[in-house]
């Protein structure tokens, strides 16, 4: 029997409702709406588009947006003095800075200069602490959008055997640190998983896929994923954004269908979440100042 389909696009669908709803109420409160300004440096035109989309959904929940458009020789001073301009502005409850910068910048002094109360994408160092320490302020958005595919398709990751391949800072090792923690009302993604972090260093990395429950490809290489890596019945989660002549594909061979239990297409599993994700940290900025 084929994997069962873990349609994020859809859910991706329902969530933007539920956060409109929440928006809509706010507002009929009398609270200011939510606003999100994107800071694009250069001409990538992946990052435009990502900028584009993200944009389109804020307007479409409620959420104002703004688009901070600067070429690519500014220089790092300019662009720390636009993120220190926006942390003032009391109508931006999120600032996403859109990665990667050109090579003169430094991201990482970038991101520390974002306030890490309107940092969104929860790449700060304050916000990853908050994260690994079971108190986040902020779920980061791929790793958020990957534990709701599981949760609201009643796939439980309480004991379960998790294997994640990939170690980046913005999906492998923060969604390492969503699942092996204990769940409380105040950290309901934590999986209560055991967890396995696996990455290039990795001894028989099919082996270790093979212990997997679920198993988390984020890595961005098309097809590393083969059947013999999975363990039949197993939940497959592919984070992979890759394109081969033009056409999107994640990091799972197609035939991983045949052995899993379910799986996430892409596209349309777990790039709509992310973005669903950045609407909710931007909600939940805006909420967090009401008192
Ligand atoms: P990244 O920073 O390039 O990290 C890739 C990770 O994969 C590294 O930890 C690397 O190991 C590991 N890796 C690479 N080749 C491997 C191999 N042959 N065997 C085992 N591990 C291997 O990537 P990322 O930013 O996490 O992104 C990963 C993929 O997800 C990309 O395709 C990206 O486009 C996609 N993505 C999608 C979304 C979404 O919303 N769907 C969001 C973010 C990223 P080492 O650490 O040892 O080098």
């Amino acid at each position: 029997m084929p994997a069962l389909r873990l349609d994020g696009k859809a859910l991706a669908a329902t969530l933007r409702q539920e956060i409109a709803a929440r928006i809509a109420e706010r507002t009929a409160d009398g609270k200011q709406p939510p606003g999100l300004a994107a800071v694009l440096l250069g001409d990538d035109p992946a990052s435009r588009v990502y900028v584009k989309n993200k944009r389109k959904a804020c307007e479409e929940v409620g959420i104002r947006s703004w688009l901070r458009e600067l070429p690519a020789e500014t220089t790092q001073r300019q662009l720390l003095d636009l993120v220190a301009e926006l942390n003032a502005n009391p109508e931006v409850h999120g600032v996403l800075v859109q990665l990667p910068l050109p090579r003169h910048i430094d991201d990482a002094t970038v991101i520390d200069a974002l306030d890490p109360t309107v940092d969104v994408d929860a790449f700060h160092p304050q916000n990853v602490g908050l994260l690994a320490t079971g108190h986040p302020r902020f779920y980061p958005c791929t790793p958020h959008g990957c534990v709701l595919l599981l949760q609201r398709n009643n796939i439980p990751t309480d004991g379960k055997e998790v294997v994640i391949v990939g170690r980046s800072n913005i999906v492998g090792k923060p969604l390492a640190l969503m699942l092996a923690q204990k769940p409380t009302a105040k950290h309901p993604a934590g999986g209560n998983a055991t967890v396995t972090l696996a990455h290039t260093g990795t001894a028989d990395l099919a082996a270790v896929c093979r212990r997997a429950d679920i198993l988390v490809a984020a890595v961005g290489v098309p097809g590393l994923i083969t059947p013999d890596m999975v363990k039949p019945g197993a939940t497959v989660i592919d984070v992979g954004i890759n394109h081969i002549n033009g056409k999107a594909c994640g990091d799972v061979a197609a035939a991983v269908a045949d052995v899993a239990g379910a799986l996430t297409p892409v596209p349309g599993g777990v790039g709509p979440m992310t973005i669903a994700m950045l609407l909710e940290n931007t909600v939940r900025a805006a909420e967090a100042l009401d008192g």
